[in-house]
């Protein structure tokens, strides 16, 4: 079975949005900007990222609870166990839902000193996000994402080890899964082969990455695992110094890779927005979708 139950077609695609919470004022208006374009598109969801650290819950709890007392965007709030107790990690989940958080997307996070150096998960905390699953599960009744990864975790062993984790997950109560970005859908459909053999049928959302920056992103993917196929330096070469041009290869390129996985038989897509409009929007707008002629959000700043 592939993801039948959230197959649908065209217009009636269900979509998520990814925003990180803001670092200057600048960003801060950025951020609410889009926010306010993009509700025109009535995501199912609309998600933002948690800092590494702990200590940097505050950006993320300010984030969210602006979402929420503002717009009428469904907030989910990304959780990592990242150098905190249980206890401390139980205290964040707390001030999550007095703002009105009832849906986490569960992360282990990455090691403190950065990609690249090893998890040290702290000694009283939880060991790996199938663990904050669980933990999420024992304090309420919260909805729960969870990541995934097709072209497997860096630090997973090999890809059974991955999907083992994936299916942890699962087993510990999370209803539905986000990938990592991927450009090459052949991989996506072979990893969703093997996690339905796995037992696994929470729904998979493929994460779609529209690509602002060929150059930063490959960087930016070799860190996270993700490939880059070639076809995308053909798809920009000769861009470098024409944006214009480039954000409609771009858009082409999303809009094309959203669409095969339609065909596929793929329903749901979590978009990575970067806090920005214009992307996303060519994307979607080349993809058929329409918007609604009334903003859901009144979030301007
Ligand atoms: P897990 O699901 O716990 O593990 C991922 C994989 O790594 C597993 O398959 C497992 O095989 C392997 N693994 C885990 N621990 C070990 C170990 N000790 N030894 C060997 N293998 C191991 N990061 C943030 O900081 N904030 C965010 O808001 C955030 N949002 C994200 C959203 C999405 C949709 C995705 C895909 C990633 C996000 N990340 C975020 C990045 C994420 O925190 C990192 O990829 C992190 O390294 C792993 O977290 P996880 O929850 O995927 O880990």
């Amino acid at each position: 079975a592939r993801n039948d139950h959230n197959e649908q077609a065209g217009s009636q695609l269900r979509i998520s949005f990814e925003f990180f919470p803001p670092k200057s004022e600048e960003m801060e208006g950025q951020l609410w900007a889009t926010v306010d374009e993009l509700s025109r598109w009535n995501p199912d969801f609309v998600s933002v990222t948690y800092g590494a650290g702990g200590t940097t819950r505050a950006p993320t709890l300010s984030t969210v609870r602006r979402l929420i007392s503002e717009t009428t965007l469904p907030t989910a709030s990304h959780l990592t166990c990242v150098g905190a107790t249980k206890d401390e990690v139980r205290h964040v989940v707390d001030e999550f839902r007095a703002v009105g958080v009832r849906h986490f997307v569960a992360l282990r996070g990455d090691p403190q000193g950065g990609m690249g150096t090893a998890y040290q998960p702290h000694p009283g905390g939880f060991a790996n996000a199938a663990e904050l699953v669980a933990g999420l599960r024992e304090m309420g009744d919260f909805e729960i994402s969870v990541s995934a990864y097709p072209e497997k975790h860096p630090e997973s062993r090999d890809d059974a080890a991955d999907i083992d984790m994936l299916k942890r997950k699962v087993d510990a109560g999370a209803h539905r899964a986000l990938t990592q970005f991927f450009f090459d859908n052949d991989i996506f459909e072979r990893y969703l082969e093997r996690v339905r053999a796995a037992g696994i049928t929470i729904p998979i959302v493929p994460g779609i990455m529209p690509i602002q920056n060929l150059t930063q992103l490959k960087r930016f993917a070799s860190m996270c695992g993700s490939s880059v196929p070639s076809f995308l330096d053909d798809r920009f070469s000769g861009l470098e110094d024409q944006p214009q041009a480039r954000a409609e290869v771009a858009a082409e390129v999303a809009a094309e890779q959203i669409e095969d996985l339609v065909r596929r038989g793929i329903g749901d897509f979590h978009l990575y927005t970067m806090n920005r409009t214009p992307l996303v929007n060519a994307t979607l707008a080349n993809v058929g979708l329409k918007p609604s002629v009334q903003a859901v959000a009144g979030a301007a700043a």
